[in-house]
C-alpha cells in the first residue's frame, strides 16, 4: 500500500507578531515579520519536514508575501502546484498580539483577500490514498468552507481519511453554518486533535471524557487531546488512553503549536508508525514549536525532533 498524500485546502496568510505584551493591536508596537503562516500550511509545512508527501491548495496574491509562502512550502518540500497566484488581490494577512496571561488577541485580513479566492473546481487532487487535513480555522469563511466541504467529499468517495483540529474558538462558530459545518467534518474524521477548551465548546452539555467516548463510538479512531505544557492524551477505540506528558521548554510563541502537532501526528501515521510514536514526536514537536517567534518557525524535522526527545525527555507520567 503506498504511503498517503496529506493535503489541506485552506488559507495561506504572512504573520507579524507584535513584540509589545498587552499593546492589542492598538497600540503602537515593534512587529516582526512577514512569517509564513495558516494553520492549514502550518500543519502541511511540518508534515512535508517529517517525511510525508504532501500538498496544500490555496492562494496568494502576486505579491512578496506570497513569494515568502510559497518560497517556505516548497523549500520544505511541500507540492505547491495547487496554490494559484491572484493578480488583482493581495495575500492574507494576520496580526497577533500576545497579553501577559498567555492569551492573544488577532486581526485577519482574510475575507476578500487572496487567502479565500480559492476556485473549487481547480483543487485537482493527487492520485494515491490521501489524508485530508482540515482546521476549523478555515471554516469561518464560506469561500474556503464550500472548498473544503467539496474536497472532503471527494475524498472520502476515494476511500481517503479526513483529520479534524476543531479550532472552535466562540467568536467563529456564532453563525450556525459554520458550526454545523464543523460538526459533520468532525463525525467523518478518522482523526481528530481537540482541546478541553474544543470539546467544551462543541460539546456543552458532555464531560470531555463523555464527548470522546460518543465520537470513539460513532466513527472517529484516534483522538489526541492537545493539552498545552500538559502534554496530550491519546484515546483510540480499543485501548486505555494513553498519557504523554509534555517537555520542558520556556514559550516564546505558542500560535502553531496544535498545527505543528497534527502535521506530526499524521505524517508519523502516513509514514507507518504506531499511535504512541505519532504522539510522542508530535508532543515533542508541539514543544519546540513553542520556543520560536513565529507559527512555523518553530517547526522541525525528524532528526531534531529524535534529538530533542533524547536531549529533553517528556515530565514524568502524571
Ligand atoms: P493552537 O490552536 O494555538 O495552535 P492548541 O490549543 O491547538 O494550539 P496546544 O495544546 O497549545 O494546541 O499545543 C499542542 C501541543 O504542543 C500540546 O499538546 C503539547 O504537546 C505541545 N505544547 C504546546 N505548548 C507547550 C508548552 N508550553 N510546553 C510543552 N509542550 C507544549
Ligand atoms: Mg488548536
Amino acid at each position: 500500500m503506498p504511503q498517503p498524500t496529506i493535503i489541506a485546502v485552506g488559507e495561506l496568510l504572512v504573520e507579524f507578531v507584535s513584540h509589545r505584551e498587552g499593546c492589542e493591536l492598538r497600540e503602537l508596537s515593534e512587529y516582526s515579520g512577514p512569517y509564513p503562516s495558516g494553520a492549514p500550511a502550518i500543519c502541511i509545512d511540518q508534515a512535508a519536514r517529517v517525511g510525508a508527501a504532501t500538498q496544500i491548495f490555496g492562494a496568494v496574491g502576486d505579491d512578496n508575501f506570497g513569494n515568502a509562502l510559497i518560497e517556505r512550502l516548497q523549500t520544505n518540500r511541500v507540492d505547491v502546484s495547487g496554490i494559484s497566484k491572484v493578480s488583482d488581490k493581495s495575500t492574507g494577512v494576520a496580526f497577533v498580539s500576545y497579553y501577559a496571561d498567555g492569551s492573544r488577541t488577532f486581526i485577519f485580513h482574510l475575507n476578500n483577500t487572496a487567502a479565500d479566492a480559492i476556485a473549487t473546481d481547480e483543487i485537482n487532487l493527487p492520485d494515491g490514498p490521501l489524508i485530508m487535513h482540515v482546521s476549523g480555522s478555515s471554516l469561518g469563511n464560506p469561500k474556503l468552507r464550500t472548498a473544503i466541504e467539496c474536497t472532503a467529499t471527494v475524498v472520502i468517495e476515494r476511500g481517503g481519511q479526513i483529520s479534524c483540529d476543531p479550532n472552535a474558538r466562540p467568536e467563529l462558530m456564532s453563525d450556525p453554518a459554520v458550526s454545523a459545518a464543523l460538526q459533520k467534518l468532525i463525525k467523518k474524521s478518522t482523526y481528530l486533535f481537540p482541546s478541553d477548551n474544543d470539546l467544551e465548546f462543541l460539546y456543552p452539555n458532555q464531560s470531555s471524557q463523555t464527548a470522546i467516548k460518543e465520537l470513539l463510538s460513532g466513527g472517529v479512531k484516534t483522538i489526541a487531546l492537545t493539552r498545552g505544557e500538559h502534554g496530550s492524551t491519546i484515546y483510540t477505540d480499543n485501548n486505555a488512553p494513553l498519557q504523554l506528558p509534555g517537555h520542558t521548554v520556556v514559550e516564546l510563541d505558542p500560535t502553531g503549536a496544535g498545527d505543528c502537532f497534527c502535521g506530526t501526528f499524521l505524517a508519523m501515521a502516513a509514514l507507518g508508525h504506531s499511535t504512541e510514536q505519532c504522539g510522542r514526536y508530535a508532543n515533542a514537536a508541539g514543544a519546540m514549536a513553542v520556543t520560536k517567534r513565529g507559527p512555523m518557525e518553530g517547526n522541525s524535522n525528524l532528526d531534531a525532533i529524535e534529538q530533542f526527545i533524547k536531549s529533553n525527555p517528556a515530565k514524568a507520567e502524571a
